[in-house]
Order: C-alpha cells, then sequence, then structure tokens
C-alpha cells in the first residue's frame, strides 16, 4: 500500500516529468486531448481489478453487478450522444474497433476502399502492414490534386470497378468534411457496407459541429480520447439490426475481458460531451484551426514555402504544405519542438518525400482549447508557428512566447 513514488521512484519521476511536459509546452498534436480529472480519477479506479467478459446483464464471471451499471451507463450515454440505436464501448482502442467492425461484417479476402494512407487515411483503412491489408483485399481512393478534396468521383469509379463490400469514410489527417450521404449512395449502388471512422472528428460531431455520419453509415466507429477527449479508447455505433453481430466480433471476436475502469471513463467523457461548456470547447477548436489556417496564407508564410492543404481547414486541424520549403516535416517538427510546441510531421497529398521525412506537419487545436485557449491565444499560437517555419526565426524569442501562453492557461493546477 504504499504509494508509487516510494515503490517504483523511476517510473514515478517520468510521470512526473511527462506532466511538467504537458504543462509546459503547447499540445498542437491533432490527436491529442486532455483528459478532464474526473475522467483520470475513474480510469486510475479499482475497476481495473475485475474481470466482466460479456455484456451487461449477461457476464461469464461473477460480482459484475457495479460494472454493469458502469457499461450501461456509457452504452445509453453514447447512444443519446450521437443518435444511435445501438453501441459497443468496449473496443480497447480506435484499431480495436475498426478491426472488430470489419470482422463484423466481412470474411477474410473481401474487398474494402478506403482513403489512401499517403491521402489522410488511417492504418486500419486498408494499409498494407496492417491487418487490414493482410486480411483484405484493398482498393484505395484519393484526393484530388488541385482541390485536395475527396474525389468522389474515383470513389464512384474503383466502387463500380472492384465492387467492396465494404467502403470507408473517414480520416487522420483531412482538414475538411466528407459527403458521408454520396457515400452512401455509391455505397448502395454497388450492395456495400459504408463504414464512417470518425475517430478524429467525433467531438465536432457530438457538438453539433460537424455533419453526424450516423444517419448515413451501417456502422460508425471511433477513438474516445481525440477531439471527444475522453480515456483512450474506441467505440462501434450501428443500426439496431446489426447489433448482435458487432457484440459479438468484439467479444468474443477480438478481445477477451473489457476494460471496465476505461470504459467508466468513457462513461464520464460521454456525460460531459452532452454538455454546453464542450460545444464552447469545440466552438473554439474549430475557431483556433480556421485562425491558423488563415495565418498560414498570409504572404510571408507564402513566400518562406509554406502552403496549407486544400487552402483550409473545417475542423480541428490544419495540414501544412512544406512541399516548397526548405524545411521537410520532419525538421518543420523539429524546428517546432525546440520552439516548446508538440505537432507530428506527416505526409501531404502527392509527396515528393518518403514518408519517415514527409513535406507536412499535421497541427491540431483541440487540446489548447480543452487548456482554454480562445481566439487571441490562438491567433497568438498562429503566429508563432508562422514564424518558427520561416528561414532562421529566433527560436529563444519564439519559446518565450510559448512559455507565456502555457503559463496563461495552466493545465491541470490543483495537480493530479
Ligand atoms: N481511426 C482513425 C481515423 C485514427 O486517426 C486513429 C488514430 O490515430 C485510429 C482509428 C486508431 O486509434 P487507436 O490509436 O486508438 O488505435
Amino acid at each position: 500500500h504504499r504509494p508509487l513514488a516510494e515503490i517504483d521512484p523511476d517510473v514515478s519521476a517520468a510521470i512526473g516529468a511527462e506532466l511538467r511536459r504537458q504543462q509546459t509546452t503547447l499540445e498542437m498534436i491533432a490527436s491529442e486531448n486532455f483528459a478532464p480529472i474526473a475522467v483520470l480519477q475513474a480510469q486510475g479506479s479499482v475497476l481495473t481489478n475485475k474481470y466482466a467478459e460479456g455484456y451487461p446483464g449477461r457476464r461469464y464471471y461473477g460480482g459484475c453487478e457495479n460494472v454493469d451499471v458502469i457499461e450501461q451507463l456509457a452504452i445509453d450515454r453514447l447512444k443519446a450522444l450521437f443518435g444511435a440505436e445501438f453501441a459497443n464501448v468496449q473496443p480497447h482502442s480506435g484499431a480495436q474497433a475498426n478491426a472488430a467492425a470489419m470482422a463484423a461484417l466481412l470474411q477474410p479476402g473481401d474487398t474494402i476502399l478506403g482513403l489512401d494512407l499517403a491521402h489522410g487515411g488511417h492504418l486500419t483503412h486498408g494499409m498494407k502492414l496492417n491487418f487490414s491489408g493482410k486480411l483484405y483485399d484493398v482498393a484505395a481512393y484519393h484526393v484530388d490534386r488541385e482541390s485536395h478534396r475527396v474525389d468522389l468521383a474515383e470513389v464512384e469509379r474503383l466502387a463500380h470497378e472492384r465492387r467492396p463490400k465494404l467502403i470507408v469514410a473517414g480520416w487522420s489527417a483531412y482538414p475538411r468534411q466528407l459527403d458521408f450521404a454520396e457515400f452512401r449512395r455509391i455505397a448502395d449502388a454497388v450492395g456495400a457496407y459504408l463504414m464512417v471512422d470518425m475517430a478524429h472528428f467525433a467531438g465536432l460531431v457530438a457538438a453539433g459541429l460537424h455533419p453526424s455520419p450516423v444517419p448515413h453509415a451501417h456502422v460508425v466507429t471511433s477513438t474516445t480520447h481525440k477531439t471527444l477527449g475522453g480515456p483512450r479508447g474506441g467505440f462501434i455505433l450501428a443500426t439496431a439490426d446489426l447489433a448482435k453481430k458487432f457484440n459479438s466480433a468484439v467479444f468474443p471476436g477480438q478481445q477477451g475481458g473489457p476494460l471496465e475502469h476505461v470504459v467508466a471513463a468513457k462513461a464520464v467523457a460521454f456525460r460531459l460531451a452532452a454538455t454546453p461548456a464542450f460545444r464552447e470547447r469545440q466552438e473554439r477548436t474549430l475557431a483556433g484551426a480556421r485562425l491558423l489556417a488563415e495565418r498560414l496564407l498570409a504572404d510571408d508564410c507564402r513566400a518562406a514555402g509554406v502552403g496549407v492543404v486544400s487552402g483550409g481547414t473545417d475542423v480541428h486541424l490544419v495540414l501544412v504544405d512544406l512541399r516548397d520549403s526548405p524545411l521537410d516535416g520532419r525538421q518543420a517538427e523539429d524546428r517546432l519542438h525546440d520552439v516548446g510546441i508538440t505537432v507530428n510531421r506527416n505526409a501531404v497529398p502527392f509527396d515528393p518525400r518518403p514518408p519517415m521525412v514527409s513535406s507536412g506537419i499535421r497541427v491540431g487545436t483541440p487540446a489548447l482549447a480543452t487548456r482554454g485557449f480562445g481566439a487571441e491565444d490562438f491567433t497568438e499560437v498562429a503566429d508563432v508557428v508562422a514564424v518558427a517555419l520561416q528561414p532562421s526565426p529566433d527560436v529563444e524569442k519564439l519559446r518565450e512566447r510559448v512559455t507565456a501562453l502555457a503559463g496563461k492557461h495552466p493545465l491541470y493546477p490543483e495537480g493530479v
């Protein structure tokens, strides 16, 4: 019963250092966020001790009366949040949710059609080293070379040529909204299922600031830790007629015991996501991304070879185009790291540089919005990023501006 710092000072020290890193730098990795203390508490609870294979009311273990309450709360809140008929909250991650959703609807060897990883898709949408690329026959669609928008004419053409059993709409690095109704029309025309992976934009959908895929898709998958701001994890939504397929694909198909401590933290996050404060945060998230895109489109950035994929953003991230810049993605990531801003390098469509280097960075605003950043702060952040990407910036000076912003919006000021 001794505390962590006594039992394991090494791990304790590294966790402390990570807290300080999060507090003193500006987190702009588009897929990250800061979970509220209530979520951390639920996730760090005694629920981690409990086995609960099965579903509420139908478990393969005794003593599940409390976890049943918790998991049912998570299911009911999630269904209400997105207006879905069915929800499964057990997937351990977004990748697990996608694996289960595909296993429920497909046989190995069936064809799937998803957005190419190099154009903003996710590993689980058919990348060759991923389970999705190994188990299934993959066709990939792309974005248009000029507009950088998903080329729906290509989606339709490939759907008719390749006759996929499943079409995946969703992305990890794409700054625009997708036309779910059009995807569904194409899927119906070839008898395919439509799966929307809303991992990135689920928080925006929950807040009513992004079209919902739920009325259009046969199945919607997501993570819970990105814009949604909950614990790391995944979930599946579907129509009631497919409930059994998805439940048995998650357990026993893909997973054993659910992580009920994470399920509890998801329940807390879903409750918070239904509040006006959550919506207001998502509004600041979107406004921040727009301010960032506008600043990166200014003349000084253009002169430095810095551009914005698709010419702007409708979501929580900006994909910075460095194809004409002397800085490659890795150097830009390092430059911003030196300034105190964390981002990840990312391929841009039609990237001439190899993926490990790449010609882009993905910059997101959810975590800073959670810290309380508003328009004035995002304007300042945008200017720091813009200046940092230009030749020979004064890194010390930029670092001071970052430190001031971090100080203005303390993270976990009460401690964790
Ligand atoms: N789907 C999309 C669109 C993602 O962007 C991600 C994560 O980056 C995932 C799925 C996978 O989520 P996880 O990392 O929780 O497995």
